[in-house]
């Protein structure tokens, strides 16, 4: 019941009653309620598989998609959904629930439109953490360091450590990042030491011991901005001294500049290589994901065949997915009676 005493409303002062303090507005929660956030994720789930499950092509659109087809008009592969209250209960869960979830319990910044999927990801993941002392040792790399420090003098000191997703900037391509994961602890960790009650924070000078205590389930990678491309690999190994975990891609993001012409028409939610008289619109990403009829586009609420221009490279900012082999059978079921590939690019 801790979280009732947390509620709050908005206080405000009444100029017409003599400057009296009102209570304004609906109350609001200042902290989360128990498993708060395992549930908005289940609830999620649960709306996402009804909505997938019923959003194959359905036969009485197929004149619809004909009629698409012989114009060209749209690339599009996937009609509607079916069912679309289905599809409002989703949108529901994910615009009304978990985002403004992020809002209240992570950053302001979630209010408005556009953001940072790598840092939603995380925001998340440290949630899930938060609230279930497992689900770190099942989705964060976990390592026990022996390292010195920048800031503090002596040592060796160790410290177990917790990380939800690696950091790349394609100089390396995936894999050899994994081959050298004391790099990787070393650019994203800092000293956990407390001195007199404040935490060090600075650079790990030097790593003596790095050992993974487990094989993650899952591992993310964001991209950085303004880095380089690296090709994306289907599947990655992680080698822990004798011990070998096969990894295979389950999602992409594709993160890119949109365009106006120069007539301020918009060349839409797509990726499209600039022509000089273009003009900058804003930033846009949506997710390549493995399903049943291999990966697709999913973008803004219609299912695509993958653009090859962005297929093999992975673009700035973007999140690259991969589960242990033995999870490889778990794909969402998309039915894809009809394909239409679009022929011009735009
Ligand atoms: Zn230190």
């Amino acid at each position: 019941m801790s979280h009732l005493l947390t509620m709050v409303q908005r206080r405000t002062i009444d100029r017409n009653n003599g400057g009296a303090e009102v209570l304004k507005g609906k109350p609001f929660l200042l902290v989360e309620p128990e498993f708060y956030w395992t549930s908005q994720i289940f609830d999620l789930c649960k709306e996402y598989f009804k909505a997938s499950s019923v959003g194959d092509v359905p036969n009485t659109n197929l004149s619809v998609l004909a009629a698409r087809i012989s114009k060209g008009s749209s690339p599009v592969q996937s009609s509607d959904y079916q069912n679309p209250r289905t599809d409002l209960k989703l949108d529901k869960c994910l615009i009304k629930n978990l985002c403004t979830s992020l809002r209240n319990f992570c950053h302001g910044g979630y209010s408005k439109a556009g953001g940072d999927e790598r840092k939603a990801l995380q925001d998340i993941m440290y949630k899930l953490a938060s609230e279930h002392t497992d689900f770190a040792d099942h989705f964060f790399f976990n390592f026990e360091i022996s390292f010195v420090c920048r800031r503090c003098v002596g040592g060796p000191f160790s410290s177990k450590f917790s990380f939800p997703v690696i950091y790349a900037d394609g100089k390396k391509d995936f894999q050899n990042v994994l081959n050298d994961l004391d790099n990787v602890c070393k650019s994203q960790l800092s000293c956990p030491n407390d001195r007199n009650g404040v935490i060090c924070k600075g650079t790990l000078r030097n790593l003596f011991n790095c050992n993974l205590l487990q094989f993650p389930d899952m591992i993310f990678f964001v991209m950085l901005i303004n880095e380089e491309k690296t090709k994306i690999p289907e599947s990655l190994e992680l080698c822990v001294d004798d011990n070998k975990q096969i990894y295979t891609r389950l999602c992409s993001t594709n993160r890119f500049q949109c365009w106006f012409d120069e007539n301020k028409k918009s060349y839409g939610p797509f990726y499209h290589k600039p022509l000089p008289t273009d003009i900058k619109d804003s930033w846009h990403s949506y997710p390549s994901i493995l399903t049943s009829s291999g990966f697709l586009d999913f973008n803004n609420g219609k299912v695509y065949v993958c653009d090859d221009r962005l297929a093999d490279e992975t673009t700035a900012g973007s999140t690259h997915i991969y589960q242990k082999d033995v999870y490889n059978k778990y794909h969402p079921d998309v039915d894809t009676d009809i394909y239409l590939i679009p022929e011009v690019k735009i």
